[in-house]
């Protein structure tokens, strides 16, 4: 008999909170470059200080990078687990735990578990889909930068900021594909340890700020596949976001997008709640304002945030 056999949601869990950690080390890289006005930089001399900038965060963004990997892996394992945990072990039975040395059950930990090298094989014998070429070939090459990375200095790797960042949004998209990266992310930000000082009033508030510094990283493509929004498209406020945050210095993220294009449509979709809400196709009542989208919820205009007096509370 065999004890402490893992669950699928064990290693998502953990593959998740590994990437949360790649995630976290890589957004405050960004967040702070983008203080650089605050620092006193103007607009002119921030892209010559941006190379000394990201040479200095290199280390960090090559060990974010195998941390990703290291989520992948594990999460891979998750799928394994849903086929059935004892896929995970390796070795001929000649060389398991023996089940003769003692009454007490085996723990699952004291078998060897297969290679990273395997997983996707293991996955793509049984599963009933196997991987898609692109998740493979992107597998594949994150195992080779994590191993010169983690078996050298390193002095031949060098990853962009938008690389780490497109790694992380790519294998979440590929694994979780109904989930929105933002959403965890917020989870994360409102159970981190600085919560327990006030800091999750603000998850909602760093979540969109750091959205948003993705939004203006990455190519449309890009976002489009991993924010589930086109980067061209007029964007608003969403009314559950202005609702969450800390408005105490204002709140002016655009990320919501109606859903689809178009003056007719009344849903609007949100990629840090990754949800939809009902807007109001009416001009604002500020006469300055050009929106005419309004909130349902929160009678507030999702472009100018004001309150509209005009229109009768549904609630
Ligand atoms: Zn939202
Ligand atoms: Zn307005």
């Amino acid at each position: 008999m065999i004890t402490n056999v893992p669950t699928s949601d064990d290693y998502y869990t953990s593959g998740k909170e590994l990437l949360n950690f790649a995630w976290d080390a890589t957004a405050s890289l960004l967040v702070e470059f983008g203080q650089a006005g605050y620092y006193g930089f103007e607009p002119a001399d921030i892209e010559e200080m941006s190379d000394a900038y990201w040479a200095a965060a290199k280390r960090t963004l090559t060990t974010a990078l195998t941390v990703v990997q290291q989520a992948v892996e594990l999460i891979i394992k998750g799928r394994i687990v849903e086929i059935s945990p004892y896929l995970l072990i390796s070795d001929i039975p000649a060389r398991w735990p023996s089940p003769y040395d003692s009454t007490d059950p085996i723990d699952f930990e004291d078998f060897r578990t297969i290679d990273a090298q395997d997983l996707i094989r293991v996955h793509d014998t049984f599963a009933q889909k196997a991987f898609n070429a692109e998740f493979t070939n992107k597998f594949n090459e994150l195992r080779k930068i994590r191993n010169v990375v983690m078996h050298s200095v390193g002095k031949k790797v060098s990853v962009t900021v938008a690389e780490v960042v497109d790694s992380a949004l790519f294998m979440h998209k590929a694994l979780f594909p109904a989930e929105s990266w933002f959403t965890i992310r917020r989870e994360f930000l409102r159970r981190a340890p600085d919560s327990e000082l006030g800091a999750s009033e603000f998850a909602t508030n760093n979540t969109c700020h750091e959205a948003t510094i993705v939004k203006d990283l990455l190519q449309p493509a890009q976002i489009q596949a991993y924010l589930g929004v086109d980067k061209k498209q007029h964007s608003f406020v969403c009314p559950a976001c202005l609702d969450d945050a800390n408005t105490d210095g204002g709140f002016e993220y655009r990320l919501a997008v109606l859903r689809p294009k178009g003056s007719g449509t009344t849903e609007l979709y949100c990629p840090v709640c990754n949800g939809i809400h009902i807007v109001r196709r009416q001009p604002c009542e500020d006469k300055n304002c050009p929106s005419t989208v309004i909130s349902e919820e929160s009678c507030r205009c999702l472009l100018c945030t004001t309150y509209q007096r005009g229109v009768d509370d549904p609630a």
